[in-house]
């Protein structure tokens, strides 16, 4: 039985739908592949990772996700992963801009931060987004549809808690969101950005605290009882992605538990 088959016609949510989901090899991205699928989308990722990329299509299955190689800070391979989706799939109903980098290693003050890693985090993050941003939309606006979710953090809308890199590739995201969202929404495009707070991925690895089994520990949030998963941003990004949110565009859909809306340094309620 394909994922798909596993929840009923009802309740799939995204039938009929095709999304490309650059990033979709890893993290948060192979989950969203993995729950697109199962609600009904045909995926494809676009991703550097040739061999973690055709063994998550393996595991969803080859009818529903397909892999097309693809490094979002080079437009001509943005322009082919759009152009695949088209070709293999016939249309494109939503673009998950998600691939990122953080490069963790470069914790230094800005004096001593890196130019060439600066460059480097922003090509990936901001222009790999504001590529797939444009081709998704070549298509989109004559087919008057399309959703476009753009992957941010917390790191959108805080400041100290990840390198300056990163965080300046954050805050642009949410500006290239409401840019695009008003731009496009004339051609009833919306265009929304999703900002998850700390998720055990392989790229946060080393940055979360875990316990002696390996699992995160949650130590900055005060929402208790609950572990940010990937799965938790993809249910996000699938109410961004279905027609659940037909009247939601230019929106950062924060999923942080509270976090950026507590000031550990007060609160009454300590
Ligand atoms: P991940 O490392 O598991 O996945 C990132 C994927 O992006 C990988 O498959 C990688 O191969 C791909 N990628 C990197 N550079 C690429 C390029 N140039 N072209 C195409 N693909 C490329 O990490 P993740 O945590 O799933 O990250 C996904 C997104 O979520 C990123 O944008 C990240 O900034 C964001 N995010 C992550 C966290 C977290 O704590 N993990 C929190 C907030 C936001």
């Amino acid at each position: 039985m394909g994922s798909s088959s596993l929840l009923s016609a009802v309740a799939r949510r995204l039938e009929g739908k095709v999304a490309l989901i650059t990033g979709g090899a890893s993290g948060i991205g192979e989950c969203t592949a993995k729950l697109f699928c199962k609600h009904g989308a045909k995926v494809l990722i676009a991703d550097i990772q040739d061999e973690l990329a055709h063994s998550v299509c393996k595991h969803i299955g080859p009818n529903s996700a397909s892999f097309v190689r693809c490094d979002v800070t080079d437009e001509s391979d943005v322009r082919n992963a759009v152009d695949t989706a088209i070709t293999k799939y016939g249309k494109l109903d939503i673009m998950f801009n998600n691939a990122g980098i953080v490069e963790l290693a470069n914790l230094a003050n800005i004096i001593d931060f890196d130019t060439a890693d600066f460059k480097k985090v922003l090509d990936v993050n901001v222009m790999g987004s504001f590529l797939g941003t444009k081709h998704a939309a070549r298509v989109m606006v004559p087919a008057r549809r399309g959703s476009i979710i753009n992957t941010a953090s917390v790191s959108s809308i805080t400041g100290g808690v990840t390198p300056h890199a990163y965080t300046c590739s954050k805050h642009a995201l949410v500006g290239l969101t409401r840019n695009t969202a008003v731009d496009l929404g004339r051609w009833g495009i919306r265009v929304n950005c999703v900002s998850p707070y700390i998720v055990p991925t392989p790229m946060s690895k080393g940055f979360y605290p875990v316990d002696k089994d390996g699992n995160a520990i949650d130590v900055y949030s005060n929402l208790k009882g609950a572990i940010l998963k990937a799965e938790d941003v993809a249910e996000a990004v699938l109410y961004l992605g279905s027609d659940d949110s037909k009247y939601v565009s230019g929106h950062n859909l924060v999923v942080d538990g509270g976090y950026s809306i507590v000031n550990t340094g007060f609160s009454m309620f300590d």
